[in-house]
């Protein structure tokens, strides 16, 4: 098993995934409008979103996610006083991904934080299909090759289970040992 590189735009901040295989996580597109919008927020839209206002992301277990460089210029966001915690960085502004809670074993890695392009395709396999396509704009249709949205969102779920029962959700580069995020987020309401 490889580890997948994670580097921001600029390089300051490195990390790693350890262990990912096409089975490890789940590679999928969100079409949601909070995932629209944290790319806006940070300036970042024409290098994250597709033409649909996808984002690729690649969830992994929270404990699996490692940052081995540049860690201070980690930054948080949340656009609602509840909603997810979006890292990203603020060196160069690189959407890095996107967490629930301390609680829960689950790191959403945008494509912008894997560094090599070609990681994708070779080390998480193909895409296997999209969330929230109803906010998907300008006549988006769901590939062929795409599982349906309830079997990926039945997907995350069962990944969740098992890594809620392997203890994935600790240690964790983002929040420290009493949940906080290790940065205070920015609360974003519009
Ligand atoms: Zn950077
Ligand atoms: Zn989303």
């Amino acid at each position: 098993m490889a580890n997948l590189n994670l580097q921001c735009n600029c390089g300051n901040v490195q990390g790693f995934v350890k262990n990912v295989t096409p089975k490890s996580g789940n590679r999928c597109i969100c079409f949601c409008k909070d995932c629209q919008a944290f790319p806006n927020e940070l300036g970042q839209a024409d290098s994250v979103l597709d033409e649909h206002g996808g984002t690729e992301l690649f969830q992994a277990a929270l404990s699996h996610v490692n940052i081995t460089q540049g860690s201070d210029n980690l930054r948080c966001l949340r656009l609602t006083k509840k909603g997810l915690y979006r890292w990203y960085t603020d060196c160069c502004n690189t959407a890095v991904g996107n967490t629930v809670s301390a609680k829960i074993p689950f790191f959403g890695i945008v494509h912008s934080f894997i560094k090599d392009e070609m990681d994708r395709t070779e080390l998480l396999g193909p895409i296997r299909g999209a969330v929230f396509i109803k906010h998907a704009k300008d006549g988006y249709e769901k590939p062929d090759t795409y599982a349906s949205e309830l079997v990926v969102n039945l997907r995350v779920i069962a990944k969740l289970l098992v890594w809620k029962m392997k203890g994935f959700s600790k240690p964790s580069v983002f929040f420290d040992e009493n949940g906080r995020a290790i940065v205070k987020p920015n609360i974003i309401e519009k």
